[in-house]
């Protein structure tokens, strides 16, 4: 089978990932193998083929929102039937035992194994999962919309919730990607009134398409306070353009899972009046499942630019630039 496989992280413009043919895997105890249908191109990804966030071992294939059909079961996997469609996210395994597992907060398990970083990948035409780690998709999603639910969709429906965001607030989103579009659509949905700020004009345009109530350049102060906000960039002065727009009381979520030194804060301006920031760390699996069913009741829309299997650098390189043409970029593997 084909696959892009990193030997040694760099810069997307020297294009680490390189096509080589692997043996189709055998699963294992507990595992089903699919056939890879797409797979989509997350940030993470970025961060894993630049070495940004520490790599467990080498070579990786990256790719952790896999949309694929079940072709055969491991021993002991239950659940799943050949041919079946099931998706696999960021999550790919947990040790099940500890304190973290035990009490639904599996994400900080210590012994957590990622797709596409521990695990073998989607970034590539046959993938191995933890049976017990695939969920269905909603039927209503084709394989190319499907993908981006599978991380950018979980994650920003975690920040939603780490951010403490209730029906009907005034929410805002700094940076506008594959998370923040499926993430505002959901907000939409609970009547939340958002706020866009992002760089990209091209960005804001899609945001208030998409029923933004205002899409703003960083440059510019937002027509009033937010009582919640959800960062999505890797920027780390991201943080204090947030807490500056923040109101007292109000919480602040980081759904990116790397973010580059926050420059000095200043407290008694930015964050005393009680305001918090929270972090934002992987996902549950009931985090997926709930997320799923949600997707399955809000029609969500999916803006995704497609690539071939080949391209996977290119795509990396594009989301880097900022050069994506829509929010969500997936690989057509086997579609
Ligand atoms: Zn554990
Ligand atoms: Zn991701």
């Amino acid at each position: 089978m084909k696959v892009m496989q990193l030997d040694k992280p760099g810069p997307a413009a020297s294009q680490p990932l390189r096509v080589t043919e692997r043996d189709i895997p055998d699963p294992g105890t507990g595992q089903v193998l699919l056939r890879v249908l797409t797979c989509g191109v997350c940030h993470t990804d970025l961060h894993i083929v630049e070495g940004e966030i520490p790599l467990p071992k080498l070579p990786i294939v990256p790719g952790h929102e896999i949309v694929g059909e079940v072709v055969r079961l491991g021993p002991g996997a239950e659940g799943l039937h050949p041919g079946e469609r099931v998706g696999v996210a960021w999550i790919g395994d947990t040790c099940g035992h500890c304190l973290f597992c035990l009490s639904g907060r599996e994400n900080l398990c210590p012994d957590i194994r990622f797709t596409g970083l521990h695990h073998a990948g989607g970034y590539a035409q046959y993938a191995v999962a933890q049976a017990s780690f695939c969920y269905p998709i909603p039927g209503r999603y084709d394989n190319v919309s499907a993908a981006p639910l599978l991380c950018a969709g979980i994650i920003g429906w975690r920040a939603i919730r780490r951010a403490g965001i209730q029906p009907g607030e005034r929410v805002g989103l700094l940076g506008f990607g594959a998370s923040a579009h499926i993430t505002l659509q959901v907000l939409r949905a609970w009547g939340c009134e958002v706020g866009v700020i992002t760089r990209s004009a091209e960005h804001r345009e899609l945001a208030l398409t998409l029923g933004a109530a205002w899409a703003l350049p960083y440059t510019q102060a937002p027509p009033h306070l937010l009582e919640r906000a959800i960062i999505f960039t890797p920027a780390g002065e991201t943080v204090l353009a947030a807490l500056e727009r923040l109101q007292p009381g109000g919480v602040l979520a980081i759904a990116s899972v790397h973010l580059s030194e926050i420059p000095p804060l200043d407290h008694d301006r930015l964050l005393l009046g009680e305001r918090e920031i929270r972090s934002v760390t992987a996902s549950t699996r009931h985090d997926a499942r709930t997320f799923l069913a949600l997707a399955d009741q809000i029609p969500l829309r999916l803006d995704t630019e497609t690539f071939q299997l080949e391209e996977a650098g290119l795509a990396l390189l594009r989301l880097k630039e900022g050069r994506l043409r829509q929010a969500a970029a997936v690989l057509r593997i086997a579609e």
